[in-house]
C-alpha cells in the first residue's frame, strides 16, 4: 500500500497521504497533485507535509478559490 504513486504507477512514492493512505511521487508533490482533499476537512492537515508544501504553490491558491 502506498509504495507507488497513484498518478504514476511506475514511479516510487515519496510521500503518503495519511488520510487516504495513498502514495505520491516527487512530481506530484511539486505540482500539488498530491492532496486528495484540499477543500474538505482533514484531521491530518496540521502535520501533513503534502498540504504544507502544496499551500505555498500557485495551484493551491487556485484550488482554494475553486472551493468557494
Ligand atoms: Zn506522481
Amino acid at each position: 500500500m502506498g509504495e507507488f504513486c497513484k498518478n504514476h504507477p511506475q514511479r516510487e512514492a515519496r510521500v503518503q497521504c495519511q488520510k487516504m493512505a495513498i502514495g505520491y511521487c516527487q512530481d506530484c508533490l511539486d505540482n500539488c497533485e498530491a492532496c486528495t482533499e484540499p477543500c474538505g476537512y482533514c484531521k491530518f492537515r496540521g502535520g501533513c507535509i503534502i498540504y504544507e508544501l502544496c499551500k505555498r504553490s500557485d495551484k493551491a491558491k487556485k484550488l482554494k478559490a475553486e472551493c468557494g
